[in-house]
């Protein structure tokens, strides 16, 4: 397996990142996980473009797009994968202990690995934590995820694969790697992003191709939602079967089942040249 790392390919095992690289000693880095088909990218360009936000949040130099675009394919082309995840890493680089940055520019990692297709429906719970809808971090992917690690443990010891957070003034946001959509009389609602959500980028394609309406929602919405789904990039469109004790009928209800149907059928036609 070959990875890209100080601008070029190396071998997986032996590739090194400084122990006292920033994104390593204090989170000081972004990120973004593209999904690959048969060697090509799905809405790469998206992705650098929240990478750049990211950074920018960050106070991070800006990624080099070109660059970030030339490892991405040269991974691709060094390891053939009929369904594959490109793992983008920028990070502040390396520096001494206590610094506010790196001092010896970005790391800019990209590795790839595979993944399976998703079950159409999987069982969440919530989590007693709150998402800060207006902290210095809220909204940027950024790799001090440790947080999003503590509530999908929490998940997977209920039997679930994805832990939902609320915000601090009890509102719907978000899952740890994913958005959350819920079906309401027939219509079917997001948080904002105001909610302190990240924007995702299969949210923001589900909200264009099927009407979603973004809405302020509180927490207990999932207990009356007529469907709930889930969205992400490795999940594409994925339905809820339970919220906590919750059972939600079926394995997607109609409305989930056409958002699913939607989203397969454009994404299919959308991958990158
Ligand atoms: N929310 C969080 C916290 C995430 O980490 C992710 C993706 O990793 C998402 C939402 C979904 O975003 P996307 O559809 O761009 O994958």
């Amino acid at each position: 397996m070959k990875i890209w790392l100080d601008g070029g390919l190396q071998d997986m095992e032996s590739a090194r990142v400084s122990v006292f690289d920033h994104g390593l000693t204090v989170g000081d880095g972004v990120f973004e996980t593209v999904k690959a088909v048969g060697g090509r990218t799905f809405a790469l360009t998206r992705h650098l473009d929240r990478l750049t936000r990211s950074a920018r949040g960050l106070g991070l130099p800006e990624p080099d797009h070109a660059e970030v675009r030339r490892a991405c394919a040269a991974v691709l082309d060094a390891n053939p994968m009929p369904l594959g995840r490109l793992r983008i890493t920028y990070t502040g680089g390396r520096g001494p202990l206590g610094s506010d940055r790196g001092e010896h520019g970005p790391t800019l990692v990209v590795a790839l690995g595979d993944t399976s297709r998703r079950p159409d429906s999987t069982a969440t719970i919530t989590v007693p934590w709150t998402r800060n809808e207006r902290g210095a971090l809220t909204g940027l992917k950024t790799t001090s995820y440790a947080e999003n690690v503590v509530a999908l443990a929490r998940a997977h010891r209920h039997g679930a694969s994805e832990a939902l957070f609320g915000n601090t003034v009890g509102q719907l946001c978000e899952g740890t790697g994913s958005n959350v959509f819920v079906v309401l009389d027939g219509e079917i609602h997001t948080p904002p992003l105001a909610s302190g959500c990240l924007a995702g980028i299969t949210r923001e394609l589900t909200v264009d191709w099927t009407g979603a309406k973004e809405t302020d929602l509180p927490l207990d919405v999932l207990e009356r939602a007529d469907e709930v789904f889930l969205t992400s990039t490795l999940r594409d469109v994925q339905a809820v079967h339970r919220v906590d004790d919750r059972e939600l009928p079926g394995t997607a209800g109609p409305v989930t089942a056409k958002a699913m149907r939607i989203f397969a059928e454009r994404a299919g036609d959308d991958l990158d040249p």
